[in-house]
């Protein structure tokens, strides 16, 4: 079946919706979504949007500005970095005109919470710059921006997994999509196409991220020759729920929760004088692991699966049950406890890419370091890279890039799919994936996938996890090089078209394999320590050889690397000191 429209936007989390709203206004603008819009991981982010609002102490955008590229350990590019913080404040605005909630001040006001490594004055001291609704401040931004692409006519197919894009040279005709419901694959022509399919933790055996986080967008690019930026930049939040992964907003330090050791110690002392737990997240991450190396975790056994207390105790009930009611609950649902009474057993959790889709800031997918414009391809949110993030995003700063990002993105199609002719495609384009989904259907005896998934996500867990070195680092390339010659056997059990999960998920672990290649090749490459890129062997920040950005594309079983200047045009990179 053939669809047409001028705009096919593929994801409906923040950045997606964010980008159909504005594209809408313009141009006949369709939405693909593999899960109902409101179930995006978006609905998921707890803790808040940074902007320099200045409404309950002195900010400016020029501070917000400063700590992310200080945040990005210098990786980031630095006007991206100042449209980001500049943009912020209208964003938190447009997002309060269009409905959204935010926890008042006394006095009416936007009210703000503190956030790691977001500073008063060039890194004097923590300021209050995340702007937040509870603790379920993207299930706020997601259901305000559905209801307005709702009302502005938007066509959203839910339940539509994307499995290809159609390019014609260098530019964007179109995707491929399997239909859920009955198995069908559809084309959809179309001027212009953004992918916003959001981040791909599940790499990783303990992540904070959902079933459908499996990075479907950029490794649907990698196939189709696009470059795949600075993929060795992962975040490790760090704390999760100890031994599930499952994510204790960085909201509770900000509200004053304490990270403590074995001897109740506030260990973070030590390791970042000036803004304790509110560091960025890179260092406390591996601060924790220090600490639990040392034989300083809970049970001091020095077990990589030992752990810290978060220490909420002396926030008291009646903060906790207002500004942080979910993590209360998720506390009390997962491990039995009330954190008004007792310290949440934490450990960092694989969280968030830095690295994705390169882009300019009109959102628009560049193919290599000279900045070539793939015609009619955009990318936006967490599966991008424009670089705002650089080696170490700080939290809040995820929505705000959505918002951003995603509206800029909108509104730059808004203007490209006026001029450009529509493709014609045909049912042809479709021809690989059918291939394709006909080899893992067709009846043939061949192993499941589930093992693969297990194999692959504890590789990437234990070798490019927190701390790297290159003889890890090579045994996780080797290994996952063997898993994708496995999957090359797998079949499908389930044979029907209906709701065919099993189908689906084989896809994905095909998507997620390939980033994981891409992931391990380009943290082998990078011979130095910078943001959460941590190598044992290389200890050091090197600006000499490596302030530099990683562009790596992926050619059937090889990655070739190459690299992409960074923009430090407004700050000299500096050691980077808490
Ligand atoms: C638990 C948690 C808490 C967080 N808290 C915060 C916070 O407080 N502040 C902050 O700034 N950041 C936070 N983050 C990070 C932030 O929420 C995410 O980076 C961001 O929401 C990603 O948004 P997105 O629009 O890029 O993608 P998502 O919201 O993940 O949406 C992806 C969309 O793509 C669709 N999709 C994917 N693949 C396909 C395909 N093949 N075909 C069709 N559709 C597809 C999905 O259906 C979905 O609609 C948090 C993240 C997590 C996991």
């Amino acid at each position: 079946m053939i669809h047409q429209f001028d705009t096919v936007i593929v994801g409906s989390g923040g950045a997606g919706l964010y980008a159909a709203l504005e594209a809408s206004q313009r141009s006949k603008t369709a939405v693909l979504s593999k899960l109902y819009p409101i179930r995006s991981h978006t609905g998921a982010a707890q803790g808040g949007i940074s902007a320099a609002l200045g409404n309950v102490e002195e900010d400016k955008p020029e501070w917000h500005a400063f700590d992310t590229v200080k945040g990005g350990d210098y990786l980031v590019d630095q006007q991206a970095a100042a449209i980001l913080a500049e943009e912020a404040v209208q964003a938190v605005y447009d997002l309060e005109n269009r409905g959204l909630p935010f926890n008042r001040t006394p006095e009416g006001r936007i009210d703000q919470r503190r956030f790691g490594g977001h500073t008063r004055n060039f890194g004097e001291g923590p300021v209050r710059r995340a702007c937040y609704a509870a603790d379920r401040t993207g299930h706020m931004i997601l259901q305000t921006l559905y209801q307005q692409c709702i009302k502005n006519a938007v066509t959203f197919f839910d339940e539509f997994q994307v499995v290809d894009l159609i390019l014609d040279g260098s530019t964007a005709q179109g995707v491929v999509a399997v239909e859920l419901a009955t198995g069908d694959l559809h084309v959809f022509a179309a001027k212009a196409v953004l992918f916003a399919t959001g981040g791909f933790g599940r790499i990783f055996r303990i992540t904070s991220n959902a079933y459908a986080n499996t990075g479907d967008g950029p490794a649907v690019c990698a196939r189709r020759g696009i470059p795949l930026e600075d993929m060795e930049f992962f975040q490790f939040h760090p704390t999760g729920i100890m031994g599930l992964g499952i994510l204790i907003s960085e909201a509770v330090r900000g509200e004053g929760g304490i990270l403590r050791n074995r001897d109740g110690e506030r260990f973070m002392q030590r390791y970042s004088p000036t803004l304790l737990d509110l560091a960025p997240r890179d260092i406390v991450a591996r601060s924790i692991l220090t600490e639990v190396r040392a034989g300083q975790g809970i049970r001091g056994d020095r077990r990589i699966d030992d752990y810290v207390h978060l220490d909420a105790t002396h926030l008291g009930k009646e903060t906790l049950g207002s500004k942080l009611p979910d993590i209360t609950g998720f506390c009390k649902t997962y491990l039995g406890i009330d954190p008004a009474d007792a310290p949440i057993p934490v450990l960092p959790t694989a969280h968030y890419a830095m690295g994705g889709i390169p882009t300019d800031v009109q959102g628009r997918v560049i193919m290599d370091g000279a900045g070539t414009i793939v015609n009619g391809l955009y990318a936006a949110g967490e599966c991008a890279c424009v670089s705002v993030h650089g080696a170490n995003r700080l939290g809040t700063n995820s929505l705000l890039d959505l918002v951003v990002f995603g509206r800029r993105a909108g509104r730059h199609i808004g203007d490209y799919v006026r001029q450009a002719d529509m493709p014609r495609p045909g049912t042809a384009a479709a021809d690989e994936a059918r291939a394709f989904i006909g080899r893992l259907t067709d009846g043939a005896s061949g192993p499941h996938g589930g093992h693969i998934t297990d194999d692959m996500q504890t590789t990437m867990m234990e070798n490019v996890g927190i701390y790297r070195n290159a003889t890890d680092m090579q045994a996780a390339v080797d290994r996952i090089q063997e898993l994708r010659q496995r999957y090359r056997s797998v079949r499908v059990q389930d044979t029907g078209r209906p709701f065919n999960t099993d189908l689906l998920e084989i896809i994905e672990l095909g998507n997620l394999l390939d980033l994981s290649l891409v992931t391990a090749a380009s943290a082998l490459n990078r011979r130095e320590s910078r943001g959460a890129h941590s190598r044992e062997d290389f200890p050091e920040r090197d600006d000499d050889n490596w302030l530099t950005h990683t562009l790596a594309y992926l050619k059937d079983d090889s990655v070739r690397l190459d690299d992409k200047a960074v923009d430090t045009s407004v700050w000299e990179p500096k050691p980077r000191t808490y």
